[in-house]
């Protein structure tokens, strides 16, 4: 009963913002299987077909290009932020009568590009989150707490249509950046306990610290979540177990970025990541070193069509256990390390991409509680800062960790600095690498 109610929720709250979520989870429960090779290249001809005509980037790209359609897909150069950028919102979209969310995302420059998502897009991308959710044990009704957002995020649920429809949706949010001080970690766990979630979705990272938090204080949790969902920011296997371990639940990660939601899920036996295919196009290219680059066309974004988009996420080129080929659609069978744009430039024109690095040296030191590279470029220098738990030995350890650095770049100076603390950036996002211009 209870379930019915708030699929009817979900019906309506589709009806209100112009979605068709609840629609969509439907479809995909029924025909989730069926998204066959041929259905997502009609999706993909007719997307081809639609940009060549109404968008004015595409229209000229496609004619100087002599793209014709599908067969001429691979011709089509990868798009990126800074194209869009340069070139202006106006000649990527195409408003006609679709409804659609503006987003703003910020790069590392710290200037925002402004895109438009389609409705259509953004139910696909819900849609399919319902469905999945459900295979990890999700049931309509179930109180769900978002442990994330900054400012931004914060001031866009102020409208008071989409708040009341979150709390009619038994969904709450704990501000991330509540997590940075002692005080705000303590209310946090109050504000947990009281609402008891069966669902937490979180910053990887910033749930992490968390999880830290309760666990040193001993903290004790009246409430166990079903799963806990975790956005594919870049943590260690150990981070995500001892996540785990403190939540006493399993955690799936989940991957889109704000202009492509939706882009792939885990699997329910955490073998892999599921490819959401009926709204994804994804591709792999050689990437920098041992990494693949992620490249995607939004199959349903029509107000602002994405094609070959890079992502800037890359994935580390070694195939997890026992990828699962069985459900849902095509599988991503490797790690999703971190972005792209963290490939540092050197003053010798050299680019190097220190996050695999960074995440398959570090992750099994255990003595490394957080860590975070700082590169200075005028200086060009590197300071790895870490927060230590008691089995740290410094003489050893550095030592250690210098050599690991010195494996797959000898000519890197490299200080190690101990601090006590290493905080999110002010959006609750976490940076494993930071680059300082001055
Ligand atoms: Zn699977």
């Amino acid at each position: 009963m209870k379930s019915i109610i708030y699929q009817t929720v979900y019906w309506l709250n589709d009806i209100l913002r112009h979605r068709s979520v609840y629609k969509k989870y439907r479809f995909y429960q029924k025909n989730y299987a069926r998204f066959t090779i041929n259905y997502r290249e009609e999706k993909l001809a007719k997307l081809l077909q639609y940009a060549g005509q109404y968008i004015p980037y595409y229209r000229k790209l496609f004619k100087d290009n002599k793209i014709e359609g599908i067969k001429d897909f691979n011709d089509i150069p990868i798009l990126t932020k800074n194209i869009i950028k340069k070139t202006g919102l106006e000649k990527f979209t195409y408003p006609e009568n679709r409804k659609y969310d503006v987003v703003k995302t910020s790069g590392t420059t710290g200037q925002p590009t402004t895109f438009w998502v389609d409705s259509e897009s953004i139910s696909a991308a819900f849609g399919a989150q319902l469905f999945f959710w459900e295979k990890y044990g999700y049931k309509f009704g179930d109180r769900i707490v978002n442990l994330w957002g900054g400012a931004a995020y914060l001031q866009s649920i102020r409208n008071l249509k989409k708040r009341v429809l979150k709390k009619i949706k038994n969904e709450f949010t704990i501000p991330s950046h509540l997590l940075n001080t002692e005080a705000g970690l303590n209310q946090a766990v109050i504000l947990l306990n009281q609402i008891k979630p069966q669902v937490i979705t979180a910053y990887s990272y910033s749930l992490y610290q968390l999880s830290q938090y309760i666990y040193h204080t001993k903290t004790r949790l009246s409430f166990r979540p079903k799963f806990i969902i975790t956005t594919a920011e870049t943590i260690t296997l150990d981070q995500r177990q001892f996540i785990e371990n403190v939540f006493g639940a399993p955690t799936y990660d989940q991957y889109g970025s704000n202009e492509v939601l939706g882009i792939a899920f885990e699997c329910p036996n955490k073998t892999g990541y599921h490819i959401h295919v009926e709204h994804i196009w994804l591709e792999l290219l050689p990437g920098p070193q041992n990494t693949y680059r992620i490249i995607v066309t939004d199959l349903d974004n029509y107000v602002m069509p994405l094609i070959r988009y890079e992502t800037g996420d890359i994935v580390l080129k070694q195939l997890l256990n026992n990828p699962c080929y069985d459900h849902f659609g095509d599988i991503l069978p490797f790690p999703i390390v971190g972005r792209l744009f963290d490939i540092i430039q050197l003053p010798s024109g050299e680019e190097v991409n220190l996050m695999p690095t960074l995440i398959a040296g570090l992750k099994t030191e255990s003595y490394i509680e957080k860590f975070q590279l700082h590169y200075y470029k005028r200086q060009n220098t590197f300071e790895l800062q870490i927060v230590v738990n008691s089995s740290y030995q410094p003489t050893r350890h550095n030592e250690r960790i210098i050599n690991i650095f010195k494996e797959n770049y000898s000519d890197i100076q490299l200080n190690i600095k101990v601090v006590n603390a290493l905080l999110p950036e002010s959006n609750g996002k976490f940076k494993l690498i930071k680059v300082h211009e001055t």
